[in-house]
C-alpha cells in the first residue's frame, strides 16, 4: 500500500461510508472553482456530515500534514477553492440544514452547505428577507459567501455578508471548535474573532454553522434602466438619485454587456435608443409621491445630458426582465474565458479612477474586447477582458498579467482594492501588495499561524 493511499483510508474512516471520492470526475468536478486557470489536481473530495467529523478531518490533516481546502458552491471566481496541488477537499455539501430560527432576534443558525438562495427562500417564507443577493445564488453556499464576504447587487443600501453574521461556529486550522459572538448586537469583550473567519477565504479554518441576521421585506421594489452617454454621466446620475431618494441598487453595464444578454437570452432591450452605458436602480417605491420624486430625477438628468433614455418598471416581469440585463452578464460571458478584475474605490473618486484605467486598457487591450459591469454605486467595477477565440488560454492570460501591473498601479494611487469582493485566491495573490502594506501583511501571516499553526488550511491562497 502507497502512503497516499494509507492516507485515504484513514480519512475515509473518520467519516460515513462513502463520503470519500477519489475518482477522477470528482476530482476535478470538487478540485475547482468558476476561474479556468488552474487544473484541479486533489489527492480526495471528503464530505463531513457534522462539526465532529469537520473536527477530526482537520486533527487528522495536522497529524499527517496535509493540505485542506474547504469548499462550498466553488463559485469563487479567485481560486481559493481550488485544489491543484494534491490537498484534500472538504465539501460542505451534506451540511445543508437551517437549523433554527428566531422570530424575535430575526436570526437564523444554518450550517456552512445552506445554499444562500436557500436562506432567501426560507427567510421569504417566514415573511423576512435577507438581502445578500447576486447572480451565483442559486449555488453558492454560506461558509463560502462568509468565507469571502460576498457582497453583490444591495450592498448599497444593505452592506455585505459581514453585515448579517451574529455568530460563527468555526474548526480553527489546529482542530479547536469556537463559537464566536454568539448571535449578539452588541459585545464588547475583547476582539471580534468572527470577523477575522469571515473574508478569510478558508485560510484560518472551516466555517461549520453561522448564525445569519434577516432583515424586514422591501416594500413594491421597482427598477429603472437609464441609458447613459458617458462613464462621468453614472456618477452624476447617482449623485442625482441618491440626493433625492434611498437606493437599494446602483448597478452599471456597458452597450457590450447588453448586446451579449440579449443576443444568449430572450431578454428585451431596455429602449431602442442605443447607448454605451447604463444605469440600473432600484428603490423601494412606498408610495406614488416615490414614484414622482423618481421620474423627476429621472428628468434632470435627461435635461443635463446625463441620461439619453430610461425606462421604469410597471410589473414583476419586467423588473425580473430589466434585472436579467445585468445578472446574466456574468453566465452570458462565461463562455469567453473572461479574465475577471474586481477593482473598487471610494465613490467620490471613481470617475478620474475610471478615466485612468479606461486610457490604460484602450491603449493595452486594442485587439480585446472589453465588458465593464459592477457595483458602481459602492465604487466597485468589474473589468471584464475577453479571450479572442483564437489565443491560447495560457497566451491570454500572460498578456492580462502584464496589464494587470498597470492596472493595480492605478488602484494603488487611488488607495482602493485589487479586490472588491471576489477575494484574492490565487489569481489576485501577487498583486495583494497593491492593496495591502508589507506590515499589514506581515500581521495578516502572523494571525495565520496562531489559528492554523502546522499551514494545513488553503496553503498557497491569499498569500505564501
Ligand atoms: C455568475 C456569478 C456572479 C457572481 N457575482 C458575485 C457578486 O455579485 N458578488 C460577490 O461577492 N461574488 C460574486 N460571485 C463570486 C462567488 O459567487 C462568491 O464569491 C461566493 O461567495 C462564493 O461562494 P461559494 O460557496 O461558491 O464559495 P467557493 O467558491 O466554494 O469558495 C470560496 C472561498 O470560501 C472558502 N470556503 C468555502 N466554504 C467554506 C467553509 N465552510 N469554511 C471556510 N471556508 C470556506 C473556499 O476555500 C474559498 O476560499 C459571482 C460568481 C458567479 C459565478
Amino acid at each position: 500500500m502507497t502512503d497516499s493511499s494509507a492516507v485515504i483510508q484513514g480519512l475515509a474512516a473518520l467519516l460515513d461510508d462513502g463520503r470519500l471520492k477519489t475518482d477522477a470526475d470528482s476530482l476535478a468536478f470538487w478540485g475547482c472553482d468558476r476561474t479556468k486557470m488552474y487544473t484541479p489536481a486533489p489527492l480526495a473530495v471528503v464530505f463531513p456530515k457534522t462539526v465532529e467529523q469537520v473536527q477530526a478531518i482537520v486533527r487528522y490533516a495536522n497529524e499527517h500534514r496535509l493540505a485542506l481546502v474547504p469548499s462550498g458552491g466553488r463559485t469563487g471566481l479567485s481560486a481559493s477553492a481550488v485544489a491543484c496541488h494534491g490537498e484534500v477537499v472538504v465539501s460542505f455539501d451534506l451540511m445543508n440544514q437551517i437549523l433554527k430560527f428566531d422570530a424575535t432576534d430575526r436570526s437564523v443558525v444554518c450550517q456552512a452547505g445552506v445554499v444562500t438562495q436557500q436562506l432567501q427562500q426560507f427567510a421569504e417564507a417566514q415573511g423576512l428577507y435577507y438581502p445578500v443577493d447576486f447572480a451565483s445564488a442559486g449555488s453558492s453556499q454560506l461558509g463560502g459567501n462568509i468565507s469571502t464576504n460576498a457582497g453583490g447587487i444591495k450592498v448599497i443600501r444593505y452592506g455585505m455578508t459581514r453585515n448579517w453574521v451574529s455568530g460563527l461556529k468555526v474548526v480553527t486550522g489546529a482542530g479547536d471548535l469556537l463559537e464566536l459572538n454568539r448571535g449578539l448586537a452588541k459585545n464588547a469583550t475583547g476582539y471580534d474573532l468572527r470577523q477575522l473567519f469571515i473574508g478569510g477565504e478558508g485560510t484560518l479554518g472551516f466555517v461549520v454553522e453561522a448564525t445569519m441576521q434577516l432583515a424586514r421585506t422591501p416594500k413594491n421594489l421597482t427598477v429603472m434602466v437609464l441609458g447613459v452617454p458617458a462613464f462621468a454621466a453614472l456618477m452624476e446620475v447617482l449623485g442625482a438619485f441618491q440626493a433625492k431618494m434611498d437606493l437599494t441598487a446602483f448597478e452599471f453595464f456597458s452597450d457590450k454587456a447588453v448586446d451579449l444578454v440579449c443576443a444568449h437570452s430572450n431578454v428585451p432591450r431596455p429602449f431602442a435608443t442605443a447607448t454605451p452605458y447604463y444605469a440600473l436602480l432600484e428603490f423601494e417605491a412606498t408610495s406614488a409621491e416615490v414614484g414622482e420624486t423618481a421620474m423627476a430625477v429621472f428628468e434632470e438628468c435627461v435635461e443635463n445630458g446625463w441620461a439619453l433614455d430610461g425606462v421604469i418598471s410597471q410589473s414583476e416581469t419586467q423588473l425580473k426582465n430589466l434585472w436579467r440585463l445585468r445578472e446574466d452578464i456574468s453566465e452570458t460571458i462565461s463562455v469567453f474565458t473572461p479574465y475577471k478584475n474586481d477593482i473598487s474605490v471610494v465613490v467620490s473618486k471613481v470617475p478620474h479612477f475610471l478615466e485612468d484605467i479606461d486610457r490604460i486598457v484602450s491603449a493595452e487591450y486594442p485587439d480585446f474586447e472589453i465588458v465593464w459591469f459592477g457595483h458602481i454605486g459602492d465604487g466597485n467595477l468589474h473589468l471584464n477582458i475577453l479571450k479572442p477565440k483564437e489565443l491560447a488560454p495560457s497566451v491570454f492570460f500572460e498578456r492580462c498579467k502584464t496589464v494587470n501591473r498597470w492596472v493595480f498601479e492605478t488602484v494603488q494611487k487611488y488607495a482602493g482594492s485589487i479586490s472588491a469582493e471576489h477575494g484574492v485566491g490565487m489569481t489576485k495573490k501577487p498583486y495583494l501588495e497593491y492593496s495591502r502594506s508589507a506590515q499589514e501583511i506581515a500581521y495578516m501571516k502572523a494571525i495565520k499561524q496562531v489559528f492554523d499553526p502546522n499551514g494545513v488550511m488553503n496553503p498557497g491562497k491569499v498569500f505564501d
